[in-house]
């Protein structure tokens, strides 16, 4: 009798063990942020001297090449993205560097904006569905809405984006995930201060585009959500950089490039400020696409220029191993982030269609 009341102790304890073990990880918040059309170029050579001297801009105050040039590509990557190479490269980790055969790709064949992000979002290509930017209701189930679905995310999974096309990529009327993007303002009838005034801001100023604003926008909108909400799980995507490329504004791509950087780092200046979020929240920063390397084709992307599915990826958080630039050759793809951030979180992505998981991102 002894000995059976023992054996009960021992399988009950067995199973609370493996109950209480179901979570190895310490992530308890995902921030995914994404950067439109940002070239790997860019991120680890710093600003291209075959487009860096060709926008008329070098003689105002404040030069480009004061600002942006050095002869040692090292320091000129610095001089852009001052948080990624002091902080993330430092706690983080950064893929895509080609010099070292870190290769980083799409995984759609089609290197443009609505397929890169659905990519991201929902683990996979689907290059019969989605094949253009098309304001239609993403089939697909992203993450974000997998989350949503779930008892300890529901009602804590937000999206802010700079252009108008995302709450069709996220399918806002399906996943019931708010999302503000293109000309969206804060709407409710508890408006912070902040939210009224950049309200206010956004309906004076309009910026260059139809389709997209511009980033500060966004960015406070976001800022503000995260003080306001806590959300579990958030998703910024800044959207300045390609719209500048495509009007062949390197100037401004690179201004924009290095405010998004700031505005990045205030992000995790933010949560790493606040209980909920501190050493319990990992930030994946990613892409939608490559662009070409002419002094032409760095403009544009889309599947006929070579180059424009080449990309990167960057995490930091409690459970990513601090090896900052990834320098072993492999392959990796922006399809792979979906996988990843539910096994951050500790749990099964539901979709067997998703790429793999990062591995070397969770230690
Ligand atoms: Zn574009």
């Amino acid at each position: 009798m002894k000995k059976l009341f023992f054996l009960l102790l021992l399988v009950g304890a067995l199973g609370m063990g493996a109950m209480a073990q179901t979570k190895n990880t310490k992530t308890e918040n995902i921030v995914l942020i994404t950067f439109d059309g940002l070239r790997w170029q860019e991120l680890f050579k710093g600003a291209d001297s075959l487009m860096i001297d060709d926008t008329g801009m070098i003689d105002r105050a404040g030069s480009l090449l004061s600002d942006f040039w050095h002869p040692d590509p090292i320091k000129r990557r610095e001089m852009l993205f001052p948080f990624f190479w002091n902080t993330i490269a430092k706690q983080g980790q950064i893929y895509g560097n080609r010099a070292f055969g870190n290769l980083v790709d799409n995984s759609n064949t089609m290197w443009f904006s609505y397929p890169g992000y659905n990519e991201v979002l929902s683990g996979f290509a689907d290059d019969a569905r989605i094949n253009s930017n098309s304001k239609i209701n993403n089939p697909n189930v992203t993450f974000l809405e997998h989350l949503n679905q779930m008892p300890s995310y529901k009602g804590k999974v937000m999206a802010f984006g700079s252009w108008d096309v995302f709450p069709y990529i996220i399918n806002e009327e399906r996943s019931g995930i708010p999302v503000n993007a293109g000309f969206d303002l804060a709407v409710g009838n508890d408006l912070t201060d902040v939210e009224k005034t950049v309200n206010r801001m956004q309906q004076e100023i309009r910026g260059p585009w139809d389709g997209v604003r511009l980033d500060p926008f966004t960015h406070h909108y976001a800022l503000e959500a995260i003080k306001k909400h806590k959300p579990k799980v958030l998703y910024i995507a800044y959207g300045e950089t390609d719209d500048w490329a495509h009007g062949g504004k390197y100037d401004q791509y690179l201004w924009s490039a290095r405010q998004t950087d700031k505005y990045i780092k205030e992000v995790w200046e933010t949560l790493q400020a606040d209980p909920q979020y501190k050493d319990k929240t990992t930030l994946i920063i990613s892409v939608d696409h490559g662009r070409g390397i002419t002094k032409s084709s760095w403009k544009g992307h889309g599947s006929n220029i070579p180059e424009a599915g080449q990309i990167w990826l960057m995490a930091m958080g409690p459970d990513t191993p601090a090896t900052g630039e990834m320098k072993m050759e492999g392959q990796w793809s922006s399809s792979m982030v979906a996988r990843t951030v539910f096994q951050l979180l500790g749990l099964d992505y539901p979709d067997a269609k998703a790429a793999p998981a990062v591995k070397e991102m969770i230690k």
